[in-house]
């Protein structure tokens, strides 16, 4: 069974603006997709779909070969990542993380054994008390990350994650979430317009151009076959 499935999906925003043409993919169970262009080509416009936060206008989108176009974001398997890491500035590192096991009303006890396993992961365990303001930008990046892998989503979306980083730090924190890839079992869908970051971070690449899907593929097929 796949765990993420695009069928001829088109997105026509309310000024009348095809954003996104015709774009159909299919991953693994556990897979990590990367989506890369340039600017303005349909990547955020793909990735929200795939959130629920736009409606699609074209196409099925199924999770786990179910069709989820009508499925209201809160109800569908995913947790997303974006690029300003919108922390709660007033609460704990410990208590960002725990939010939303908060809003489910997850038993405290099991809130904090969750939060514990995912600081270890992300190498926050030293911070937990600290707040978002004491923190250096990997490091929220990192309490953003941990705060949507408490949810053990089926579909993890990144929406150009790293963006905010500078150099060295956009190095360790990729290595970072390939590692976290590694450790779960969930389908990644990355957002970048950075090529060495497709080719390093996914197992495959789709390279998009004016909202449709130009390559897909491994990236040594890509590498090879540009
Ligand atoms: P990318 O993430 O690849 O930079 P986007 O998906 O953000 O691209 O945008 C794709 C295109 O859709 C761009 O031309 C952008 O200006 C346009 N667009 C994005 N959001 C809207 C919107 N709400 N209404 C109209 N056009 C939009
Ligand atoms: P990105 O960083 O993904 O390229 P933008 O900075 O282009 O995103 O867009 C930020 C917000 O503005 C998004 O919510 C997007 O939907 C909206 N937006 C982008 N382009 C347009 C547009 N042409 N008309 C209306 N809204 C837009």
């Amino acid at each position: 069974m796949s765990g993420l499935e695009l069928n001829q999906v088109a997105k026509i925003y309310e000024d009348g603006y095809k954003a996104v043409k015709n774009i159909s993919l299919k991953s693994e169970q556990k897979e990590f997709i990367v989506l890369v262009g340039p600017s303005g080509c349909g990547k955020s416009t793909t990735l929200r779909m795939i959130a629920g936060l736009e409606d699609i206008s074209e196409g099925e989108l199924l999770i786990d070969g179910e069709v989820v176009n009508n499925v209201p974001p809160k109800d569908r398997d995913i947790a997303m990542v974006f690029q300003s890491y919108a922390l709660y500035p007033h609460m704990t590192v410990c208590d960002n993380i725990a939010f939303s096991m908060k809003m489910r009303k997850v038993p405290k006890e099991e809130r904090y054994d969750k939060v514990e396993a995912v600081a270890k992961i992300l190498q926050l365990d030293q911070i937990l008390d600290k707040k978002p303001g004491a923190l250096s930008g990997g490091q929220r990046q990192r309490v953003a990350l941990g705060r949507a892998m408490v949810r053990d989503p089926k579909v993890f979306l990144l929406d150009e994650p790293l963006s905010n980083l500078d150099a060295k730090l956009r190095v360790a924190t990729r290595a970072q979430i390939v590692q976290l890839y590694e450790q779960l079992d969930s389908t990644f869908v990355y957002v970048t317009h950075d090529q060495t970051e497709a080719m390093t971070m996914g197992t495959r690449v789709a390279v998009l151009n004016d909202g449709n899907i130009e390559q897909f593929d491994t990236p040594g097929n890509l590498y090879y076959n540009p």
